[in-house]
């Protein structure tokens, strides 16, 4: 028997919508490219956002076409999401810190019609003009009277917007709809696209509050470090209205004096980022002795937080939760937060949350599996590739048949190259990338397992293990690290504390000491790169007349 209730189709620009009716005094804060600070509510964003909406349709944008932006966390952005879902049109963020061969692949593998661009990444879309797509029509985000000089025949954001009315006749649309475009490119290869639906976009956003309880508080602000061009900055440009939040976007100043400076400012209750950005945070916040006034609660993914941080920050009254996720899950899986049996517990107890990589949200399913595809239990034990699936997971790579038969099992989950245990409380612990693990002598070493051990030496800033080849043992471990300032650790005194943890032949071979590390363009620790510069090294073992 069916049941008897109406079907609508979810819309992004219903997000908003809402957020104008129900919390008209909340809104944008954004420190801007142009070096002021803007500030907006929702009603009045509605209005840009309806104005946007018909200078997109006037510039010849409809349904189906994909609206590029490279631009950092602020308003025009925001009104960019909103404008674009808003007429069945695709937000495609573009990644300005990938290198420029990258971005004219992917603009020309995405078929862009447009490209919104902030003032201050002009001259970046200059150097890409000749990779751009034909007859790409290009806008910079700001006013008239700020417009730079650029070679690009360039429309001003503004002007375009001004002759428009403030309202708009929002269009119903298929919920399948596309509305989002992100591509990844932790991997090797060309980077992969994830195309979001208007359906995913709106379920990732009523989900992930439900599960991120302590985060989302109405009338309280937010604050996304993690870029709007890193899977729409986790989706806070949808929860925060969603739940009566104001968005604090930082722009493009990320240090961490800037960002102590903005958060002090604007009473920034909770905070999203990845640990690199909180490491900086914590050096000014150490600086200065206290954290920024109001600052509680802290939300850390794209990578593990090492233990050592999460203490930190605990220290200091600043609730830390970890999630994990990917581009190709909208982008979050899972939640960090204490569950009720566990709040009251001895710190170490509740660290064992905090230091995983928290537990699933809402929707989705996981499984663990060996080389061959088979189940493993989820006893906290063994350890297997984990898969996924859910309805804000892809179905497949955007217009790529090749990594999408990669990429999925024989009944459709998708395969996240994470190598990851689960215990019976579905607490998942993300052990390595698949491609990060380090073989030696046929058994496998956990490089993040190693690297957070590591980073328990109070001299040892940040680092990264990497696996090197060895004709005996097929991969032995190092440890590239970045000493904190003064500070000499030594390979003795690393292996010294990592002793307790690990089997002898787990240690690391060697310490390379390193003035920084290289990062991926999402601000993670490139691997990729680091093995790269490490492919002449030779392990001590193998150097002449041995070590
Ligand atoms: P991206 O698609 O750029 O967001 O990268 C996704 C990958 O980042 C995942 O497959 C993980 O390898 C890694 N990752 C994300 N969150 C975490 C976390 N909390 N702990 C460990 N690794 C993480």
């Amino acid at each position: 028997m069916q049941g008897m209730m109406m079907h609508r189709p979810l819309r992004i620009i219903d997000i908003l919508r809402h957020a104008a009716e129900a919390f008209p005094d909340q809104g944008l804060v954004s420190a801007r490219d142009e070096g002021d600070i803007h500030r907006a509510a929702y009603p009045e964003i509605l209005g840009r956002v309806a104005q946007l909406a018909r200078a997109l349709r006037d510039m010849g944008i409809g349904p189906g076409d994909r609206v590029a932006t490279l631009a950092w966390n602020g308003h025009r952005h925001f009104e960019l999401y909103y404008a674009t879902a808003g007429i069945g049109a695709v937000c495609h963020t573009l990644n300005p810190r990938l290198p420029a061969e990258q971005l004219a692949y992917i603009m020309q593998h995405a078929g862009d019609a447009a490209l919104f661009i902030d003032p201050s990444l002009v001259a970046l879309a200059e150097g890409l003009a000749d990779g751009m797509p034909a007859g790409l029509r290009c806008v910079v985000m700001t006013d008239p009277a700020r417009m730079p000089a650029t070679a690009l025949a360039a429309a001003c954001y503004e002007e375009l917007l001004a002759p428009h009315a403030a309202d708009y006749d929002w269009p119903e649309l298929p919920e399948e709809s596309a509305a989002g475009l992100c591509y990844t490119s932790g991997t090797t290869g060309h980077p992969k696209g994830a195309l979001y639906s208007q359906r995913s976009t709106v379920l990732h956003a009523m989900s992930v509050p439900l599960s991120q309880t302590r985060s989302f508080v109405a009338g309280r602000r937010v604050l996304p470090v993690v870029p709007m061009f890193h899977v729409n900055a986790w989706g806070l440009p949808y929860t925060a209205p969603l739940t009566g939040m104001t968005l604090v976007m930082p722009g493009k100043a990320l240090d961490g004096a800037s960002l102590y400076a903005l958060m002090e400012r604007e009473s920034v209750y909770s905070g999203w980022g990845v640990p690199t950005v909180w490491a900086n945070l914590l050096d000014e916040i150490d600086r200065r002795g206290r954290p920024p006034a109001g600052f509680a609660d802290l939300v850390v993914g794209g990578a593990a937080m090492p233990r050592a941080m999460t203490d930190a920050y605990e220290d200091h009254g600043i609730t830390v939760s970890q999630a994990w996720g990917m581009t190709e899950m909208s982008p979050i899986g899972t939640n960090g937060v204490v569950p009720p049996v566990l709040q009251g517990a001895p710190r170490d107890a509740q660290m064992a949350v905090k230091t995983s990589a928290g537990r699933r949200n809402f929707g989705l399913e996981f499984k663990i599996v060996d080389d061959d595809g088979t189940p493993l239990p989820h006893d906290g034990q063994a350890t297997g590739e984990l898969h996924v699936r859910g309805n804000t997971v892809i179905a497949a790579y955007f217009r790529n048949d090749a990594a999408t038969r990669a990429a999925f099992d024989a009944e459709g989950w998708f395969g996240t190259g994470d190598v990851a245990s689960i215990d019976a409380t579905g607490r998942l612990v993300i052990r390595d990338r698949a491609k990060d693990l380090v073989k030696s002598g046929g058994e496998w070493i956990s490089s993040i397992d190693l690297e957070n051990a590591a980073l328990a030496h109070p001299g040892i800033r940040a680092c990264a293990v990497i696996a090197i080849p060895h004709p005996r043992w097929d991969e032995r471990p190092i440890l590239v690290a970045v000493a904190e300032a003064g500070a000499r650790p030594s390979l003795e005194e690393v292996h010294a504390r990592m002793a307790p943890h690990f089997a002898r032949w787990q240690l690391p071979d060697d310490l390379v000491l390193v003035d920084e590390l290289p990062l991926t363009a999402t601000g993670k620790v490139s691997k990729l790169t680091l093995r790269d510069r490490f492919a002449d090294y030779t392990l001590p073992d193998l150097r002449e007349g041995g070590a």
